[in-house]
């Protein structure tokens, strides 16, 4: 799978994809990360990428031509057909694990960090597929975003995670939060492991595991929960 990324802080993004999960997903060539800056693609001789909104208001907007044209190279460059193209921003569906996994079925995908105020709403209107919020506040920038859009995808593709990182059990899987997890040593600080997750008994350990799942679930997400009891 092929991440694209537009944005006007490029750097930002090495040090994440230069380390853990996502470094060994890259160098196994599982999935491929291209990052795209911006501002190399503007017409203006001084490289501008923000202008004053018309009307007025506070901030500065990214103007569409030089997202445009990043946008053209990327579709032209990879043979792009029907480009899904995420733009982060916090008018956007809230990102959901469903959403995640829908995102994870395509070979490519573009994602534009907005910046500033953010963008010329005419660049949403030409080239944009989805609008996706990571939650209900505001960030300085969509690389953030864009980051944890791209790793939560990419881990849901065959071979980014071991066997024993398997997200099959985790939260959010049918509609569950995750049980608690220990490990060594068996007692600390005056706390002990369950007696169940010594016991060597399989069975026991699985419906002791579903049975926490579905406690934190009815304690701390009503939401989750009401869905999982209508299964
Ligand atoms: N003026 C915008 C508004 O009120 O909706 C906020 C712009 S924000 C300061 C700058 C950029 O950060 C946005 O264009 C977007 O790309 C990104 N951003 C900020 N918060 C976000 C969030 N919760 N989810 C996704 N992207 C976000």
């Amino acid at each position: 799978m092929r991440f694209h990324i537009m944005t006007l802080f490029p750097e930002i993004f090495n040090s994440y994809f230069g380390e853990s999960i996502m470094k060994r997903a890259i160098e196994k060539g599982i999935i491929e990360v291209f990052v795209y800056n911006i501002r190399d693609f503007s017409a203006n001789k001084h490289k501008k990428v923000d202008d004053y909104p018309f009307g007025g208001g506070a901030g500065m907007l990214m103007t569409p031509q030089p997202i445009y044209d990043t946008y053209k190279h990327i579709v032209d460059t990879h043979n792009i057909e029907n480009p899904r193209v995420i733009y982060l921003t916090p008018k956007g569906k809230t990102l959901k694990q469903g959403i995640v996994k829908g995102f994870s079925k395509e070979e490519d995908i573009i994602l534009l960090c907005g910046h500033y105020e953010g963008i010329d709403q005419r660049i949403i209107d030409l080239i944009v597929t989805d609008e996706i919020s990571i939650g209900d506040y505001v960030l300085t920038g969509g690389e953030l975003p864009a980051l944890i859009l791209v790793d939560a995808i990419a881990r849901l593709i065959p071979g980014v995670l071991n066997q024993n990182e398997s997200f099959e059990d985790e939260s959010f899987e049918n509609d569950l939060l995750e049980y608690p997890h220990y490990t060594r040593p068996r007692e600390f600080m005056g706390l002990n492991v369950p007696d169940v997750l010594l016991s060597g008994n399989h069975q026991k350990i699985e419906a002791w595991r579903k049975e926490q799942a579905i406690e934190i679930t009815k304690k701390r997400r009503k939401d989750l929960y009401k869905k999982y009891c209508k299964k």
